[in-house]
């Protein structure tokens, strides 16, 4: 077993995170396996060298080792974008100049609550030819399905709320993923569930152990996978650390940082404990 924590440097390890980290460690341990660790920093603006600092100090506090140095999206921005590049020749990426927000929401992982706007298909068609500078580009994923006629899309998941076998459905896909930006060139944008896709890859990441707000990211990925030649690993989604009210804990959230708790005087069990892990 290869797994990973991907963690975004946007604010400090909370509860949730923690207990992502902990559960992937342990199960990669557990198996004689490996543990690597990711920075998902592809927004640059949002993600911080101190954010990293102090979840680099807060998983070595709470006696997690991982394999490797650290992966940092930001060193592979530029790699990202030129793969992209003969996926333009198959037809099935076009510029768009249509709003930032939208290339904004493409760029971080998705928050619970905020439901992804399917983009209504302004710029699709338009040739690469047409690509102006800070033109973003879109995956046309109805091409990108026909493209993937015969191709297997399925993925396996190993976690608690949906275990077994999971068959991407297209149609659903096009009515709730639709076209989703990718990158935007020369502005140093990903989006960070393509750059998250080959980073797997190329981390021959056999097991992914996240939230299960990332569940319904899955399918995207594995239509990545395969207009790639990727692999596609195991899934595992965990339940989501939520508050007394049952909201799924923030990075904002910082009164459940571990930090606090440590300051507070807990002990790397006591966390544990906290999440529900032996
Ligand atoms: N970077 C994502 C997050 O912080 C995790 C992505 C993943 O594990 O695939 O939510």
């Amino acid at each position: 077993m290869r797994t990973r924590f991907a963690p975004s440097p946007t604010g400090p390890l909370h509860l949730g995170h923690a207990y992502s980290a902990i559960l992937a460690h342990d199960m990669a341990r557990a198996a004689g396996g490996t543990f690597l660790l990711r920075m998902e920093n592809t927004d640059l603006e949002r993600c911080k060298p101190e954010w990293e600092a102090l979840i680099v100090e807060d998983l070595a506090w709470l006696g997690l080792t991982w394999d490797g140095d650290i992966l940092r999206q930001s060193d592979r921005i530029g790699s990202y974008n030129a793969r992209l590049e003969p996926l333009a020749e198959q037809g099935v990426l076009y510029p768009c100049s249509c709003t930032r927000g939208d290339i904004r929401a493409a760029l971080s992982a998705p928050q619970e609550g905020v439901p992804h706007a399917v983009y209504p298909g302004t710029c699709r068609g338009r040739p690469m030819e047409s690509r102006r500078p800070g033109d973003a580009l879109r995956l046309d994923l109805q091409r990108a399905l026909d493209a993937l006629r015969g191709h297997d899309l399925s993925f396996s998941e190993t976690g608690p709320a949906h275990p077994g076998r999971h068959r991407v459905d297209r149609e659903a896909a096009l009515r709730t993923i639709g076209d989703v930006v990718l990158s935007r060139k020369g502005e140093d944008i990903v989006a960070y569930f393509l750059a998250s896709a080959f980073d797997d890859a190329d981390q021959a990441i056999s097991h992914v152990i996240r939230g299960e707000d990332l569940f319904d990211f899955t399918p995207i990925q594995v239509i990545l996978q395969h207009l790639f030649g990727l692999p596609t690993p195991v899934y595992h989604h965990h339940r989501l650390i939520r508050d007394e009210t049952g909201k799924r804990l923030a990075k904002r959230d910082d009164a459940r940082a571990i930090r606090r708790f440590r300051e507070d005087g807990a002990s790397p069990a006591d966390i544990r404990r906290m999440v529900g892990l032996p």
